[in-house]
């Protein structure tokens, strides 16, 4: 299996990543990657990037150099009633949205909490993708949320960079494969990058699916067509 769009990346604007989209689009022709999301962090975070920025994303064309380029955002989901810090009307005008939980802006709390957010999440037609919720620090009920993601039809990311940086990634993005197998629930696997050398690096989440034997029908990203098929769908413009 090998990923044509990396779905998750971020640029200077995040605050605490070092490259810039122009850098990130190189790095993914290099790589031979095909699409790239742009997911800056958003305003909740301490160093994230204010609305504005969001709101003139469309600057950037759909092709540069020849690599589709997703204009997105890693929205903060705000606390357990799922409250996410971008406006509706800005959510509206964006390619592709990452729900993810961080420490600075949403504290862990419990079992029960962690599942009622995702719920809510889940409920929400304006996120695409449930951000890295292999995180150790927010376990949920799988067998509770995960055909919630499916009825409601969101993707779930493999982060590739969860296995390094947070703790119980590894064994909890296995269940959490499994069960969307069973689920029949959509994958896409994504970097999570901040530098633009680690723009496509994702073998880690990939040698996860393969060991496992995952479906590689529902791997999003595995795929041009089938990615293109749903951007195509999603924003109603070409790209490619
Ligand atoms: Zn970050
Ligand atoms: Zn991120």
């Amino acid at each position: 299996m090998k990923i044509i769009a990396d779905t998750h990346t971020h640029t200077l604007a995040s605050g605490h990543a070092y490259s810039t989209v122009w850098e990130n689009i190189q790095a993914a022709k290099a790589a031979g990657i095909s699409f790239l999301c742009v997911t800056e962090h958003c305003p909740a975070m301490p160093d994230g990037p204010s609305q504005t920025f969001f709101s003139n994303l469309h600057t950037i064309p759909d092709v540069v150099e020849g690599v589709g380029v997703l204009k997105g955002a890693e929205v903060n989901i705000l606390d357990y009633e799922g409250n996410l810090d971008l406006p509706d009307r800005l959510l509206e005008g964006l390619d592709w949205v990452i729900a993810s939980y961080h420490g600075p802006v949403c504290p862990s709390g419990t079992l029960k909490q962690h599942t009622q957010g995702w719920i809510r999440v889940a409920e929400n037609p304006h996120v695409d993708v449930i951000g890295h919720c292999g995180d150790g620090r927010y376990l949920f009920d799988l067998e509770q949320v995960i055909p919630k993601f499916k009825e409601y039809g969101k993707i779930v990311e493999i982060n590739a960079h969860s296995f390094s940086v947070r703790p119980g990634a590894a064994f909890n993005c296995r269940q959490i494969a499994q069960c969307c197998a069973r689920y029949e629930v959509p994958v896409v696997v994504s970097s999570d990058a901040h530098f633009c050398m680690d723009v496509g690096k994702v073998e880690p989440a990939l040698r996860l699916l393969e060991e496992i034997g995952f479906p590689e029908r529902l791997v999003l990203n595995a795929s041009h067509d089938r990615f293109l098929e749903l951007v195509r769908r999603k924003t109603g413009r070409r790209f490619l």
